[in-house]
């Protein structure tokens, strides 16, 4: 098979996916919102595939870009392109692709069921974009690739650690570009450190 061809089948399979996912209703209580996937998560193939947490309400259930239009979105746009990443080589997603509202509509964590349930979904991700190196951004993203890989990581010790994967893959755990974690976990400079460390 070429790598066209390749390209095209996996291409195919990405349109299969995403309209799944946008019709998805799984978890009930997202179940008024719409999936956060598509062609803006960046291009199959990539090398590195940045996984979040789940869209934000200004942000990327707006926008329908993961990590874009919100504080959180600039931060992460801040830090990549000042580790001179670019966001057309990189390939972004959610442990979450549905934006986890309370009943008043303010962003909540998503719970562990609504992080089982997506992992499905992360799972084709990855092996449609097939990564060298997956980067975590915060605790959910970590464990949504735990419940993939049967792994128990915390960013208390993993952090920053090159974690090899069971399918030789590189995990590289990093803290949440959110302004809360910037103001009180992780500094904006620790923080360019460690995307500039992805470079590498
Ligand atoms: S968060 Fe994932 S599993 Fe849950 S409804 Fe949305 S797409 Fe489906």
């Amino acid at each position: 098979m070429t790598a066209s061809i390749e390209h095209d089948s996996a291409r195919i399979h990405f349109e299969h996916l995403f309209r799944e996912a946008i019709a998805c209703r799984l978890c009930p209580r997202l179940s008024k919102k719409c999936a956060v996937i598509g062609s803006n998560n960046g291009p199959l193939g990539a090398s590195v595939m940045f996984i979040a947490e789940a869209p934000g309400r200004y942000g990327a259930d707006r926008s329908r870009v993961p990590l874009h239009g919100d504080v959180t979105g600039r931060n992460f746009e801040w830090l990549l392109a000042s580790a001179g990443l670019s966001r057309d080589r990189v390939y972004v997603t959610n442990a979450v692709l549905c934006n986890p509202c309370d009943p008043r509509g303010r962003n909540s964590p998503p719970t562990r069921t609504e992080i089982h349930n997506c992992s499905v979904y992360l799972r084709r991700q990855l092996d449609l974009v097939s990564p060298g190196i997956i980067v975590t951004l915060g605790t959910v993203a970590l464990v949504a690739i735990g419940l993939l890989y049967g792994l128990r990581a915390s960013l208390s010790t993993h952090h920053r650690k090159l974690v090899q994967l069971s399918d030789g893959r590189i995990l590289i755990p990093l803290f949440h570009p959110s302004q809360r974690v910037m103001n009180t976990r992780r500094s904006r400079s620790e923080q360019l450190e460690d995307f500039q460390y992805v470079k590498l």
